[in-house]
């Protein structure tokens, strides 16, 4: 039963907890069984507070005794990528720079989800920092992936997916800045959403490239995204990128909108390096949409073959600018043995960060530095108008693009030692946060191997209801998202 409770779906578990049939007390205690029976396994907690978070669950059910009950999220687990701050909590980023941080405030997010009854649940691993496709870059341990302990489970928030399909909770939140939600949902086997750029507030997210960031939830069903994404989005005062937009039901539009749509295949996404299962299981999720009457048509985004190098040059300015504040003074580790100030920064920020986030400072610091400037950081931004270009184009005529989310299924721990290697983890990813775009990985099948596979859904800024609605015509009619691994 306690197993069956934690696969179940937020929309599944609400109706419970508002029959009374199920305590969130309950849910609590089976979402903290199931994770200590596999958590020694899947490594995809940071930390998390057992006490806390039974006392929230209680305080949901007294809430909900009380006819004060706060919607779909009362009373459900959910677990924070370790880069969103949640008051009096430890936030680590997976960097030894943060090991002893403790959250002074609460992010927007988990304002929000605090003000939606949801109990929070735990801290997830992730590469330090975001910067990774596989949480091999995280200095505490690398997340397994619950398909195959053997592979990763993707990144940067290898964590949150992990857990998720680990029935280690019933809701996590990621953060994507080149594919974070939608690279480690495509291979984990559940729904990652990356919504419109502005969409939600990153007040209260640790920083990696500020003009790509956004979070974004995992989710066992689309309809659960709605749910998420109804209590997280919104205008805030204090992310000044954050967007004034009317904001639908999204769940209730779900059921509102049946196409047929206009869907494009964007042929430079089906090239070199794709895995042929990757390929056919897209292949045949298109054949369905054509089923369901929707007109499938070639298009093309000419610019893609720019987009990983366009990205590695703005995310890693941003970044070298964005981590400064790290210097052993006003945040993070300080060397013990540093003589003066000048020696703190250089020994503090050589024994905080990892190998990666050194070498992205370095190259951010070059690419931003006078007389190469222009070559590198403001060509890229040039490049990065086209390639967002290419998407509106493409927009006047059709509705929404499918792509393979990843090239591969789940690769071995260990596998990819070069980090260009790891770099091409994203090449599906990555323009749609160049371009700011909603983007959508859900479950299409499995390689022969049982590796999970995701289908991108790739939308038009702001027309989440709509991305959404497609992403359902196709689940509604599969049940990949109802298979689980087998962890016992
Ligand atoms: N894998 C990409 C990187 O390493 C994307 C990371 C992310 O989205 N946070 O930068």
């Amino acid at each position: 039963m306690s197993s069956d409770l934690t696969f179940k779906s937020i929309a599944e578990l609400a109706v419970l907890l508002e029959a009374k049939k199920l305590s969130s007390v309950e849910l609590t205690q089976a979402t903290i069984a199931r994770t200590k029976a596999v958590e020694a396994r899947v490594k995809a907690f940071n930390s998390f507070d057992e006490t806390d978070a039974l006392a929230q669950a209680a305080a949901s059910d007294a809430r909900r005794t009380a006819g004060q009950a706060r919607g779909p999220l009362e009373g459900i687990p959910v677990g924070l990528k370790d880069v969103i701050s949640v008051a009096g909590q430890p936030l680590t980023a997976s960097s030894k720079m943060l090991v002893n941080f403790v959250s002074p405030y609460d992010a927007t997010v988990t304002r929000k989800l605090k003000h939606a009854g949801a109990v929070l649940w735990g801290r997830l691993n992730l590469d330090e920092f975001a910067m990774g496709s596989s949480t091999e870059n995280s200095a505490f341990h690398t997340t397994r992936n619950p398909w195959d302990l053997t592979r990763v489970p993707g990144g940067s928030s290898g964590g949150s997916a992990a857990a998720l399909a680990a029935g280690e909770a019933s809701m996590t939140l990621g953060s994507d800045t080149g594919g974070s939600i939608r690279q480690p949902a495509a291979l984990c086997g559940v729904v990652g959403f990356k919504p419109s750029y502005g969409l939600i507030s990153r007040y209260g997210l640790i920083a990696f490239a500020s003009s790509l960031d956004q979070i974004g939830p995992f989710t066992r069903t689309v309809e659960d995204a709605a749910i998420t994404l109804s209590v997280i989005a919104g205008h805030d005062p204090l992310d000044s990128t954050s967007f004034k937009t009317e904001l639908p039901d999204y769940r209730a539009e779900l059921g509102r909108r049946n196409g047929p749509w206009r869907l494009g295949i964007p042929k430079e996404y089906f090239g070199e390096g794709l895995d042929p299962e990757v390929a056919a299981a897209v292949q045949a999720a298109v054949e369905h949409y054509k089923k369901l009457g929707c007109e499938i048509k070639e298009v093309s985004l000419p610019h893609t073959k720019y987009c990983l190098d366009t990205y590695y040059i703005i995310a890693t300015a941003e970044a070298s600018s964005n981590l400064a504040r790290y210097d052993g003074i006003r945040y993070g580790h300080r060397s013990k043995d540093a003589k003066d100030a000048i020696d703190i920064y250089f020994k503090s920020r050589a024994e905080g960060f990892g190998a990666e986030v050194k070498r992205r400072i370095i190259l951010g610091t070059y690419v931003l530095s006078s007389g190469y400037y222009d070559a590198y950081y403001l060509r890229a931004q040039k490049v990065r108008t086209l390639i967002r270009q290419d998407f509106l184009n493409a927009y006047k005529e059709v509705d929404a693009l499918l792509t393979p989310t990843t090239p591969t299924p789940a690769f071995k721990i260990g596998e990819k030692a070069d980090p260009l290697a790891m770099y091409l983890c994203d090449v599906y990813t990555i323009g749609v946060n160049l371009a700011g775009l909603p983007g959508l990985s859900l479950p299409c099948g499995f390689s022969k191997s049982g590796l999970p596979i995701g289908l991108q859904v790739i939308g038009q800024p702001f027309k989440e209801a709509e991305l959404l609605s497609i992403a359902r015509a196709y689940e509604q009619a599969h049940d990949w998202h109802l298979r689980h691994p087998n962890l016992l």
